[in-house]
């Protein structure tokens, strides 16, 4: 596949790899490592990913709704697939027909399933241990739920999990009340399931995956720190495999008083080399960016003036050449603008960043270092 734009994201399945082995000998052995490559794998590309992550030991994939996993499954992916949040009941033959597992978060979802003769759902029970979102949270819904799923041959037993609201945060007190109600739910389980499963990325690198015998890799996968708290405390360097890049498209000289972009907001104060970047706020470049760095050379250079849809402005110390490469997420020479340098000015988590870096940016894979396909989504 092709693409004909001047921006496109680098995506380093190298590190990729990395980061999911490194992560794995951190682990006691009976421990399978799933790659959460949900929302198209956080920006980065599903397939890609998931293909990478398969390929460096992870044993299994997750994702946040059925669409989601279906996607993988007719990517021709054969390892096991979970999807994490709620599917519609009528949905479950569908699930079972491509051998996905499902989440049951109450009782009355896997009341309402409608499965054709002989086929087999499996499942992986959802407990709210103080999440607040999907979830069983008594031993009474727990055993309901059990019973139901025991009695009959059309389920599976897979799996009982929870999630973290605050494992990446430095107090623990909350995380260990969860840890000590999920083990309440899990004493009261009549069988216990081939899964048992609750740490996130953050709870997997800080406390070597908590309980159970699977792990969920998210963030960390990426490269990515869960969060800036416990960055110190991650127990190996993480590569980062998310770059983003553009060029000069058009490089001028402004005279003092001549101003740039939309309401005429950034004023040249001198005689000033203004160079146009084929990235703004429809790429996910949004408007909040005006004012932060981008690399040039090897050297930081601000945006100025308002980002436009398709395009934005940089100041520049001298002149140079249209097609000149720009990094605005990742590494030039010595210098570096990392995700998490992009989270802060937006006020957000750097999990949001590539998220958000739409379809109109195409992705370029990296592997064994060198290009190894290209995804331009409009194509
Ligand atoms: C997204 C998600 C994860 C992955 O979390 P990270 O912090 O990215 O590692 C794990 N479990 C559930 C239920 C999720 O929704």
């Amino acid at each position: 596949m092709e693409f004909y734009r001047d921006t496109w994201a680098e995506i380093n399945l190298d590190s990729i790899k990395w980061n999911v082995k490194k992560t794995i000998s951190e682990l006691k052995p009976f421990v399978d490592l799933f790659a959460v490559v949900k929302a198209n794998a956080y920006g980065h590309g599903d397939i890609q990913v998931a293909q990478a992550a398969l390929e460096a030991g992870a044993k299994g994939l997750a994702v946040a709704f059925l669409d989601e996993a279906l996607k993988l499954r007719n990517s021709g992916i054969k390892a096991p697939i979970l999807v994490l949040g709620a599917s519609r009941p009528e949905d479950a033959n569908i699930a079972a027909e491509h051998r996905i597992s499902v989440t049951v978060h109450e009782v009355d979802w896997l009341e309402r399933v409608q499965l054709k003769i002989g086929q087999q759902l499996s499942v992986h029970i959802k407990c709210d241990t103080g999440m607040g979102r999907i979830g069983i949270k008594t031993k009474k819904e727990l055993l309901h739920i059990t019973n139901l799923i025991l009695q009959t041959k059309a389920f599976l037993f897979e799996g009982i999990f929870t999630h973290f609201a605050t494992a990446d945060e430095l107090k623990t007190n909350y995380f260990e009340q969860q840890i000590e109600k999920f083990q309440e739910l899990l004493d009261a389980l009549p069988e216990k399931p081939p899964y048992i499963h609750c740490s996130n990325s953050a709870a997997t690198l800080r406390f070597k995956g908590v309980g159970g015998n699977m792990v969920r890799l998210g963030i960390s996968m990426y490269g990515l720190t869960p969060s800036t708290d416990i960055a110190p405390m991650l127990p190996f360097q993480l590569k980062p495999a998310f770059s983003l890049h553009t060029k000069l498209v058009h490089v001028k000289q402004l005279n003092p008083g001549e101003k740039v972009s939309y309401g005429a907001e950034y004023e040249a104060s001198e005689k000033e080399w203004i160079g146009t970047l084929p990235i703004g706020y429809a790429d996910g470049w949004i408007r909040k960016l005006s004012g932060q760095d981008v690399l040039i050379n090897g050297e930081r250079v601000p945006i100025v003036g308002r980002i436009c849809m398709d395009q934005c402005m940089v100041r520049l110390p001298k002149r140079y050449e249209p097609g000149t490469p720009v990094t605005l997420i990742g590494r030039q020479e010595t210098e570096e603008i990392t995700m998490d340098e992009i989270a802060k000015k937006r006020e957000t988590i750097n999990y949001e960043i590539p998220c958000i870096i739409t379809s109109r940016v195409p992705r370029v894979y990296i592997e064994g270092g060198k290009v190894t396909s290209l995804s331009n989504p409009l194509l």
